[in-house]
């Protein structure tokens, strides 16, 4: 006769697998199409993250890189820089 799981331990990690399942989704833009011709945004990313559901505009500029929401600080520069260095 098999041994009975609990299924208890396995709950909290089902949910943890379930956050990296939906892994930000990186989107280059073109900078010009959404800044303008003369924009020197050199690169303009749509960051969306599923939990919260959320969208950061990336921008990377003379400036450095930061979020025109929440600045140079936002979880969703680093994704964006990570999705760039990757492709
Ligand atoms: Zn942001």
């Amino acid at each position: 006769m098999p041994a009975l799981r609990s299924p208890d331990p396995v709950a909290p990690r089902a949910r943890q697998l379930d956050l990296f399942d939906r892994p930000p989704i990186v989107e280059v833009l073109d900078p010009r199409a959404h800044v303008g011709d003369r924009s020197r945004v050199q690169t303009l990313c749509r960051v969306a993250f599923a939990i919260p559901p959320s969208t950061h505009l990336v921008f990377h500029d003379r400036h450095g890189w930061y979020c025109s929401q929440h600045g140079p600080h936002c979880e969703a520069v680093e994704v964006a820089r990570r999705g760039m260095r990757s492709s």
